[in-house]
């Protein structure tokens, strides 16, 4: 029987598609398929002279096109559909972030099974491989052995009850670093995962942090399947890992922010670890805040969400104060005889007055102390959040920079071998020879400004010759595997001083740091982001929390040197007060009506030529705003040049929409994007995207 005979049986279905137009596709169901189609199935389609894959997102028993011209499906994956919580986030997200439903729901999906010739393939078992994490786990304790002190047992018991009662309800997992918070989810997620079915989800901020906590998790759960999901895994892996957990085989999920849109039948907790990190955040295509749509998904799913951090961000603070979120606090350090570090703000002005040496920016009391350390045989961190040997170079004479051509940046000057040195820009990654002489007045003698981690690691090995000096950074851990090396020599006791960027600060348990030495810190106090102090707090509590971690009641320093001894966010690091600092950063927000006093987006405009961008935002936003239906309560502020004008060719301009009201920032920015797209038919070059919820204005 032809397709044709069937007539008025005909049914249509609606597919999303990865494709820019924002709209669902429709077409016919196959009367050779055995089933009837399901919304969050996976299907193969043909689209223009293309074929691939898509999600069927509504049944229909008719269309609005030629019944006679309507495709028809032409495969079904292997596989039963995508969990209705996930399609349900992706209908969610496409609105609030206003991109097609498509480029949302379909990269959830691992690359190989968008691709039906695989589909046979992947169906078949392959072994895996699990080498590498017994290293990792050499120096775990085992999870299960230690017990929990009043305070951990008192969350899990809350937590587990929020389990039982099957509702929605997000938690803060508030205290320092080693209060235990780690330990504790872990605890209860045991508790959820009695269940044999459920399953839950763990995320991280970072790959490098996977296999440290892989190895605990699977320490912590014997017997159950654990799959890892984030960008350092093979599309093989993934694809295994997803379809584990889609099929409700794997119990534990535990990956970055592109985990929280794994499939998975039986989701039961989610833990969100880090969550003030700002790599939760996709900075390309839908630019998703991977911990609030995890909120959402717990919220749908009704289930616990926890969201964990030493440093929270205000936005989840503010929440936890208004009752919103619960907060479960955690005041002491957990292991035994572990005291958190004594915080010193160095003046550096001071200093210089007491006529104390500061040489390459390494204070003498600084090196004194690392010197007292090394005679200890103790480890101690030397954190200096820039990479490369220097940030830019310099012609004393007629005052040229290393400026990148193509972007609004300095190139940074990095040492590739002991003689060689190379100008490297980290914004569009363009890599020169240093030149033989100034190329604007012919000078010979260039000379670095300023320090990055390469000449700092140079520094410290020309005054402690002797020292094991290891450098942790992007440049460092390139390599895949190199980032586990060089922790496991950290945790070997293999290094005295580790010269490192933020790298170093994140989460892991160094039993014997207990000297953590800050230096060049300053710079973000003047930056024009209302962010700024926020995050250098959050990185210096963290990387201060390396220190200290010992079971040798040990006392251990964090000495953090400024020229301002006086701004807020050092004011409050002396004394570890989290809480203090971010009541004052609330005030200050609520004052000038900043998030999470107001919501935010931010349009980008970015073309060859400033004034085409500017331009086409202009007209966007004129449209926009004299349209009877603009809400009355949303500012939309003057076009402007991002602070960052130029990258990679593009000079890019931003336009700020702000509101008290969610609601009609949600309108508002539905009806910019009408106009956009109208605008942009003028202006056909310039490239254009809403980002919601800017972390960096
Ligand atoms: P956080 O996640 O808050 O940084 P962790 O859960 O990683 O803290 O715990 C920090 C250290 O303290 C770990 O070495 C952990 O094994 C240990 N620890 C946690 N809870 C306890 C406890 N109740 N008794 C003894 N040691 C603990
Ligand atoms: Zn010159
Ligand atoms: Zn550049």
């Amino acid at each position: 029987m032809s397709f044709e005979d069937k007539g008025p049986e005909k049914i249509i279905v609606q597919v999303a598609i990865d494709s820019p137009l924002n709209k669902l596709f429709d077409y016919a169901w196959n009367e050779e398929f055995a089933t009837a189609p399901q919304k969050g199935q996976i299907v193969q389609v043909s689209f223009g002279r293309q074929e691939c894959i898509g999600i069927v997102m509504q049944v229909l028993d008719k269309t609005e096109y030629d019944l006679e011209k309507i495709k028809k499906v032409q495969a079904i994956a292997p596989l039963p559909p995508i969990s209705s919580d996930v399609v349900a986030m992706a209908e969610f997200a496409a609105i609030y972030y206003q991109r097609p439903i498509g480029e949302v729901l379909i990269p959830s999906i691992p690359k190989l099974w968008r691709q039906k010739n695989k589909w046979e393939l992947l169906g078949k078992e392959k072994k895996s491989s699990s080498s590498k994490k017994a290293k990792a786990a050499r120096e775990e304790k085992e999870v299960n052995a230690i017990k929990l002190n009043n305070d951990q047992s008192i969350i899990v018991e809350k937590l587990w009850n929020q389990s039982i009662s099957k509702k929605f309800s997000c938690n803060l997992l508030q205290g320092i670093t080693g209060s235990g918070k780690t330990l504790t989810y872990l605890h209860w997620l045991k508790k959820v995962l009695d269940d044999d079915e459920a399953q839950v989800m763990i995320m991280v901020p970072e790959i490098n942090l996977t296999p440290q906590l892989e190895a605990s998790v699977e320490q912590a759960f014997p017997g159950k399947k654990l799959v890892v999901m984030h960008s350092g895994i093979t599309d093989r892996t993934r694809a295994d890992n997803w379809e584990k957990a889609h099929l409700g085989k794997a119990q534990i999920i535990l990956g970055t922010r592109m985990a929280v849109a794994t499939s998975a039948p039986n989701l039961k907790a989610i833990v969100v670890d880090e969550e003030h990190d700002l790599s939760y955040k996709q900075q390309e295509g839908v630019r998703y805040s991977a911990r609030d749509l995890a909120v959402w998904r717990g919220k749908k799913l009704n289930i616990p969400v926890v969201l964990a951090s030493a440093t929270p961000s205000l936005e989840t603070w503010f929440h936890a104060q208004e009752k919103r979120y619960e907060t479960l606090s955690l005041k002491a350090r957990a292991a035994k005889n572990a005291q958190p570090p004594v915080i010193q703000i160095l003046d550096l002005k001071q200093e210089q007055k007491a006529g104390k040496k500061n040489e390459h920016g390494i204070s003498e009391y600084l090196l004194n102390e690392l010197q007292k350390n090394l005679d200890q045989g103790l480890q101690s961190i030397i954190y200096i959040n820039r990479r490369g040997y220097s940030p830019v170079l310099n012609c004393e004479a007629c005052g040229w920079l290393s400026d990148c051509v193509k972007c609004s940046a300095h190139m940074v000057l990095h040492k590739i071998t002991e003689h060689k040195k190379n100008l490297c820009c980290h914004h569009c990654g363009v890599m020169k020879p240093v030149p033989k002489a100034c190329p604007d007045c012919g000078n010979t003698d260039l000379s670095p400004l300023g320090r990055g981690t390469q000449k700092i690691e140079e520094l410290l090995s020309e005054i402690f010759p002797k020292a094991n000096i290891l450098r942790v950074d992007a440049d460092t851990t390139r390599k895949k595997g190199s980032a586990e090396n060089l922790f496991s020599e950290i945790h070997e006791g293999n290094a005295d001083i580790i010269v490192g960027t933020q790298m170093i600060a994140k989460g892991h348990d160094y039993k014997a740091v207990s000297l953590v030495g800050v230096i060049d810190a300053d710079a973000s106090l003047f930056s024009q982001d209302f962010r700024a102090s926020e995050r250098l707090f959050a990185q210096l509590m963290q990387v201060a929390g390396r220190a200290g971690r010992s079971e040798e009641a040990r006392e251990s320093k964090v000495i953090i040197q400024t020229r301002y001894p006086e701004a807020i966010p050092y004011k409050y690091l002396k004394n570890a007060d989290v809480d203090g600092f971010l009541e004052e950063l609330k005030n200050e927000r609520s004052m000038v009506g900043l998030p999470p006093f107001s919501y935010q987006a931010l349009v980008h405009g970015e073309h060859k030529t400033l004034m085409q961008a500017i331009d086409m935002l202009k007209d966007a936003s004129q449209l926009a705003k004299s349209d009877k239906i603009w809400p009355s309560n949303v500012m939309l502020s003057d076009v402007i040049p991002r602070a960052m004008m130029r990258i990679a060719g593009k000079e890019r301009a931003q336009m700020l929409v702000e509101s008290e009201g969610r609601q009609d920032l949600q309108k508002s920015i539905e009806i910019l994007q009408h106009y956009l797209t109208e605008a942009h038919t003028k202006r056909k070059g310039v490239g254009w995207y809403i980002e919601r919820d800017p972390i960096s204005i």
